[in-house]
């Protein structure tokens, strides 16, 4: 299996780099299942002063990142990496399981993910290079770094290898195998902790009846 590359241009890569650095996903970096790249968009701006944001024409409110600086980034990573442009955007397709699925599959198995920052970027940036825009939510955050790691976390963990145990991410929440519904509740030893106890059928060692009460305890993707 290729190793999926995840190429992430933004003003802050510091801000990024620390998630990885524990857990699953610096797991999945040591054994080659994903590679990840940041970009500096700052790096690449011709200003004297690395300026990388304007006011916006028609007036309003806070700054815009400026149209060269993004070019010359998206441009330049592109020729390392042929996957989709995606910018993380409030205005975005929002974030889902199925669309994660989808990306997990993505033929050149790498992703280029842009984050935004101030008030967001140039529409022509968008309209020149960008191949998908999308939202976590219907909130607005500061900035497109916490975006783009939700991204790269949902989306890694679906790749083969990277999560220990291969069934975990089946019996997830909104995964094919629930029918998009979310997951029961879970339990753990002790069978009984601050006077709650665990159903008895959790312990009772019959599959059958086990299952039945997962699928009946099963919450709607809405709820
Ligand atoms: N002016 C923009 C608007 O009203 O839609 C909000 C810009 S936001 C302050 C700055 C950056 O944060 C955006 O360019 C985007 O990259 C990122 N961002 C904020 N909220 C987001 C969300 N819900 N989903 C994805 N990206 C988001």
């Amino acid at each position: 299996m290729k190793t999926f590359r995840f190429d992430i241009l933004t003003l802050f890569p510091n801000l990024c780099e620390s998630y990885l650095t524990d857990s699953i996903l610096k797991r999945a970096l040591e054994d080659n299942k994903i590679e990840v790249h940041f970009h500096n968009i700052r790096d690449f701006s011709q200003d004297k002063h690395k300026k990388v944001d304007d006011t916006p024409y028609g007036g309003g409110a806070g700054m815009i990142m400026t149209p060269q600086p993004l070019y010359d980034c998206i441009t330049h990573v592109k020729t390392l990496n042929n996957g989709p442009v995606i910018y993380m955007s409030p205005t975005g397709q929002e974030l889902n399981q199925k669309l994660v699925q989808n990306l997990s599959k993505t033929k050149t198995q790498s992703l280029i993910i842009l984050c935004g920052r101030y008030e967001g970027i140039d529409q022509r940036i968008i309209d020149l290079l960008v191949d998908q825009e999308i939202s976590i939510g219907q909130y607005v955050l500061t900035g497109g770094e916490l975006p783009a790691l939700v991204v790269l976390d949902a989306v890694a963990r679906l790749l083969p290898g990277v999560l220990g145990d291969e069934l975990s991410h089946q019996t997830d929440s909104f995964s094919d195998h629930l029918q998009g519904k979310k997951q029961h509740p879970i339990y753990t030893k002790p069978a009984e902790f601050q006077g709650l106890k665990v159903p008895d059928v959790l312990l009772s060692g019959n599959h059958g009846e086990i299952e039945k009460w997962q699928q009946n305890n099963l919450k709607n993707a809405n709820d």
